[in-house]
C-alpha cells in the first residue's frame, strides 16, 4: 500500500504559557526518506526558553495543589485524545521520523498506556509512616519537585517523551519539554496539541523546539537554570554525559537515558523460531535505531549453524525503502550523520576481516539489513553503539563465555536469552551487567509500570511508575510532636 498524504500539520508555533508563540526564524524538519522538507519549525533560543521555564514555574503551585484526582482525570483526558489523533502521529512517524508505518502504529497504542499508568501513581502512596523514639508520627512524604525540564530523542519519540513527563507531570510537577531536532512535531509540538485540547492549564507544560545550531544555547538554559529542579535526558551517550555533569555541578537531580550495544543470548536448547524471531526483530525493528536494539546475537556453537540458516533467511525477506510504501519495513536511517557512522563501522569491520553473510551495502540514508560474522574485539562494531539494522553473530562455547561477551562493552542497556532451561536463564541473568534483562524474550522491552533504564554508560537513573515518581520527587521527613521528646534541662 502506498501512502500520499505526506504533509505535515500546522505548525503552530512554540508552546508557551498556553499560547503558540512566533519565533523571528525556523528551522528546516526534514523526511528522511527523501530529503524534502516536511515542516518548518519554529527556532528558539535562551530567550524563549527562560520565559518557558517562567511560565512553568508561575503554574507549579496551583497544579501541584490540585487535587490528585483531578489530575489523573487529566491524564486519562490525554490518553483519549492520543487514541483519536492515532493517524496524525502514524503519518507523522513516517514521514517525520522515516519509520515503518506499523513502528507508528505500536507508538500510538504504547502511549496511551503511559498515561493510563501514570493516571494510575495519582493513587499510589505518597509515603510512609515511620516509628518514632520519641513517640512522634514520623512520616517521610514525597513531594513534586518544581519545573522538570525533558530533552528527548527522535527514535521512538512519542513513547521516549511522553514516558519521562507523564509520571512526572502527573504528580504534580510542571514541563518544559525540548524535543530533538529531527522530530519536534512528533516528540513536542504534537503533545502542545493534545494539552491544549485536553485543557491543561497555562504553564504546566512548555514545548520548545530549536535546530542542532541553537541546542547547545537552549540546552544550557533549561540545564543551568535555577528554577529547573530536574532534568530528564534521553539521547546518546556522549551529550548525556555533558548534561548529567552540568547537573552535577548544579546538585540537580537527573534521570539519563543513553546508548546501549545489548545482545541476545540464544542457548543449545533454544526454539530456533522464537530465537531467530526475536533477533530479526529486536535487530530491525526501525532499522535497529532502538536503544535497546539487539546488536549482538551469542549462539551456542552447536546451535549455530542452525540459528545462522534460519536468521539469514528471515532478514532477507525485509525489505528496504521509502517508508511511503508500507511493505518497505527497513525505512531510511534519520540523517546522513547517522549513515555515515553505519558505514564507517561496517567498512572497518570489513577492512579487518568479518565476513557478511546478508547485506553491508549502504546508499544514501538507507542500509540494507546487514549480518556479520567473524567479528573481533579490535573491530569498532564490537563495542561501540551501530544503532542500523546491522546484527554482530557470534559463536561461544560456555554460558561463562557469553556473559563476559555480552558484558564486553561501556553500556549496560538490555538483554535477552532464549532458552528452554529456565534455571539457566535465570543464573545467567544474575551476572549480565545490563538495567533489564528478558528471558524468552528479545531486548526490546517496554512496560510504562514498570523500572526502565540502563546500567554502566547506558544511564543513571529510571522511568516508569513508581520509579518515575522516585526520580521526580523530593523526600521529606516531616514529624508531629505530642510532647514527649525531652530536651536537656539546662535549656
Ligand atoms: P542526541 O544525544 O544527539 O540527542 C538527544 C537530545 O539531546 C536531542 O533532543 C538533542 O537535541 C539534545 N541535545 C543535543 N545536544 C544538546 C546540548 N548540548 N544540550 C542539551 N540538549 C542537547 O541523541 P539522539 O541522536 O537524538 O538519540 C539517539 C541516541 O539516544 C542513541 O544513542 C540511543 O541509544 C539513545 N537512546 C536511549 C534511550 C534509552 O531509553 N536509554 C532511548 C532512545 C534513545
Amino acid at each position: 500500500m502506498l501512502d500520499t498524504t505526506t504533509t505535515a500539520p500546522n505548525i503552530n508555533g512554540l508552546y508557551i504559557d498556553g499560547q503558540w508563540l512566533q519565533t523571528s526564524r525556523r528551522f528546516d524538519d526534514l523526511n528522511p526518506s527523501d530529503g524534502s522538507v516536511w515542516a518548518r519549525v519554529p527556532e528558539a533560543s535562551a530567550y524563549e526558553t527562560r520565559q518557558a521555564i517562567e511560565a512553568a514555574e508561575r503554574a507549579f503551585p496551583k497544579w501541584s495543589g490540585l487535587r490528585f484526582q483531578k489530575r489523573a482525570d487529566y491524564m486519562l483526558k490525554i490518553a483519549e485524545l492520543i487514541e483519536k489523533r492515532a493517524s496524525d502521529f502514524v503519518a507523522a512517524a513516517q514521514f517525520e521520523g522515516g519509520g515503518w508505518y506499523g513502528k507508528g502504529v505500536y507508538e500510538t497504542k504504547a502511549m496511551p498506556e503511559i498515561f493510563k499508568a501514570a493516571a494510575a501513581v495519582c493513587y499510589a502512596p505518597v509515603g510512609e509512616v515511620l516509628p518514632s523514639l520519641h513517640g512522634k508520627v514520623s512520616t517521610a512524604v514525597r513531594v513534586p519537585m518544581g519545573v522538570i525540564g525533558v530533552i528527548s530523542p527522535w527514535n521512538v519519540p512519542g513513547i521516549l517523551a511522553s514516558r519521562p513527563f507523564s509520571f512526572t507531570m502527573a504528580m504534580g510537577n510542571t514541563i518544559v519539554l525540548k524535543p530533538s531536532e529531527e522530530t519536534p512535531y512528533m516528540g513536542g509540538l504534537f503533545f502542545a496539541e493534545i494539552m491544549e485540547e485536553a485543557g491543561i492549564p497555562p504553564g504546566v507544560f512548555n514545548v520548545i523546539t530549536c535546530s542542532r545550531e541553537s541546542v547547545a544555547e537552549v540546552g544550557d538554559e533549561l540545564v543551568d537554570n535555577p528554577s529547573v529542579k530536574g532534568i530528564a535526558f534521553t539521547g546518546s551517550t556522549a551529550v548525556g554525559r555533558r548534561i548529567a555533569a552540568k547537573c552535577g555541578a548544579h546538585l540537580k537531580k537527573a534521570c539519563i537515558e543513553l546508548g546501549g550495544k545489548d545482545s541476545l543470548i540464544v542457548l543449545e536448547d533454544a526454539d530456533m523460531e522464537r530465537a531467530t524471531s526475536a533477533a530479526s526483530f529486536g535487530a530491525f525493528m526501525h532499522q535497529g535505531q532502538v536503544c535497546m536494539s539487539v546488536e549482538k546475537v551469542l549462539v551456542q556453537e552447536k546451535v549455530y549453524d542452525t540459528f545462522m540458516q534460519g536468521f539469514v533467511a528471515r532478514a532477507s525477506n525485509l525489505k528496504a525503502g521509502n517508508v511511503a510504501h508500507r511493505s518497505n519495513v527497513i525505512g531510511p536511517l534519520i540523517n546522513d550523520r547517522q549513515a555515515a557512522k553505519v558505514k564507517r563501522q561496517l567498512d572497518d569491520a570489513r577492512a579487518k576481516g568479518a565476513k557478511f553473510p546478508l547485506g553491508g551495502g549502504v546508499s544514501g540514508r538507507f542500509v540494507e539489513p546487514t549480518i556479520l560474522t567473524h567479528v573481533t574485539p579490535d573491530m569498532e562494531i564490537w563495542r561501540d553503539e551501530t544503532f542500523g539494522p546491522v546484527a554482530v553473530v557470534t559463536p561461544f562455547r560456555t554460558d561463562a563465555e557469553a556473559i563476559a561477551m555480552n558484558n564486553d562493552t561501556e553500556y549496560g542497556l538490555s538483554s535477552g536469552i532464549i532458552t528452554q532451561d529456565e534455571q539457566r536463564a535465570m543464573e545467567i541473568a544474575q551476572h549480565l551487567e545490563t538495567g533489564m534483562c528478558h528471558v524468552n524474550c528479545s531486548t526490546i522491552n517496554d512496560e510504562a509500570h514498570a523500572p526502565f533504564g540502563g546500567a554502566k554508560a547506558s544511564g543513571l537513573g529510571r522511568y516508569g511508575g513508581r520509579w518515575s515518581l522516585e526520580s521526580f520527587s523530593e523526600t521529606r521527613w516531616i514529624t508531629l510532636d505530642r510532647g514527649q521528646k525531652p530536651f536537656p534541662p539546662v535549656f
